[in-house]
């Protein structure tokens, strides 16, 4: 593996992006604490946005309204307008590419550049000629971090260190030095999860962790994401992988009383809920629902293709067409025996984040906000507390927790 030797990477991010582009493109918001919700009028709903002078209020995305407001009584709430920072987000994108070639747009807010020779010897200037550039000619109330480093990992890590409108350059010969001071929330591959798994196991900090051998990473992390962070954190050139899941899924076999399309069909949604659960885990969409349903005499399949989504309700919905298919096709003596339920064409939510503001399709955001809420409070609770729609385990219970050898389960599995 390469270890490259000077800087190679940008990786910019607009600072509180939804928030500072109404900032600008409504002057009675500038110089004032701004909150961006997803609904005019719902004092229920969160922040998905903060301009900075909210923010030195303590307001941040993800906070409740009604907190949001106690901190920060002289907040301005404002909807969101999807399609104004659809329009930002490309008027951004051609200035920065009249100054330097962007490599990949990571989502609406956030992209990588690779240096050439010049760009790598005068980080400065460089990120001094995006910030006035972009000043100029889009306006001043739209700011952005930059951070250069050899890898993209470590110049995105860079990048969040000194918000708002920082730049942060880390040289190869600074490498892990820079990183001890940080906390593991500033790492990227490092989720809330994974960091009590470290804790228990005894990697306190980031000097813990970057103290240890590639082997022990993969070991920690079960699998070899673990070791790729280890090479990126140490500086060494590794590309990310392709989205690289085939599919999530989960099969069941049925109990006598479960044994007809009608009886079966609640089981049908709660393994799809199931594996729409791990999707969302793990931050992909799906593009393809797939069901099987095995009876004693034949074997039955039946897909259905989604717009990239990952709410239940898409999903339950997808069911409900596929279920329909089945009662016409599946002859009314046959016996089912067997059924299965899989998720595939995944992307990864950072790729899909983009198109969703692209197709500002506001129905889907609101199905996705429902579920998200849903799998917080069923997270929270440890159980599934709640559902769309009925939940009644088949007899046996132990729904799709089962051990398999390419995986192995998480606890949300048993619920
Ligand atoms: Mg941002």
């Amino acid at each position: 593996m390469r270890k490259p030797d000077t800087l190679e990477r940008l990786y910019l991010d607009f600072d509180g992006f939804f928030a500072s582009v109404e900032q600008q493109a409504r002057p009675y918001l500038r110089d004032k604490p701004v909150g961006v919700v997803p609904f005019e009028g719902v004092e229920t709903t969160a922040i998905i946005a903060a301009s900075k002078e909210a923010k030195k209020m303590g307001v941040k995305s993800v906070m409740s309204v009604k907190e949001a407001k106690r901190l920060c009584p002289s907040l301005l709430l404002v909807p969101q307008s999807p399609d104004l920072y659809r329009r930002a987000h490309h008027a951004l994108l051609a200035e920065i590419n009249a100054v330097i070639p962007v490599d990949a747009v990571k989502s609406i807010d956030e992209l990588t550049c690779r240096l050439d020779t010049e760009q790598r010897n005068f980080p400065e200037k460089l990120s001094q000629a995006i910030k006035s550039r972009l000043a100029e000619n889009i306006g001043p109330y739209i700011s952005c971090s930059i951070g250069f480093a050899p890898n993209r990992h470590l110049a995105k890590i860079a990048c969040k260190q000194d918000k708002p409108n920082g730049t942060t350059i880390w040289h190869p010969h600074q490498i892990p030095d820079v990183l001890y001071p940080l906390p593991f929330s500033d790492i990227p591959g490092i989720g809330r999860r994974m960091e009590r798994r470290l804790i228990q196991k005894g990697v306190l900090d980031m000097r813990d962790l970057l103290n240890l051998q590639p082997k022990q990473m993969r070991k920690l992390w079960n699998n070899v994401t673990g070791e790729r962070l280890w090479y990126a954190l140490h500086g060494f050139d590794i590309q990310t992988p392709p989205s690289d899941r085939g599919m999530i899924g989960h099969s069941r076999v049925l109990p006598p009383e479960a044994r007809t399309l009608k009886a079966a069909e609640p089981i049908a949604r709660m393994l799809l809920i199931k594996a729409a659960r791990r999707l969302r885990n793990q931050q992909y969409y799906a593009g393809l629902l797939y069901v099987s349903c095995r009876t004693f005499q034949a074997h039955y399949s039946q897909k259905l293709s989604l717009p990239d989504v990952c709410d239940d309700q898409a999903f339950l919905s997808a069911l409900k067409k596929l279920w329909q298919k089945f009662s016409t096709l599946i002859p009314k003596h046959e016996t089912l025996s067997q059924l299965s339920v899989s998720l595939s064409n995944l992307h990864k939510a950072s790729e899909r984040q983009l198109d969703l503001l692209l197709l500002n399709d506001e129905n889907r955001q609101q199905w996705e906000n429902v579920t998200r809420a849903v799998d917080h409070l069923n997270a929270r609770y440890g159980k599934s507390l709640i559902t769309l729609g009925s939940w009644q385990p088949p007899s046996g219970g132990n729904l799709g927790g089962k051990i398999a050898y390419t995986r192995i389960p998480a606890q949300e599995d048993f619920w």
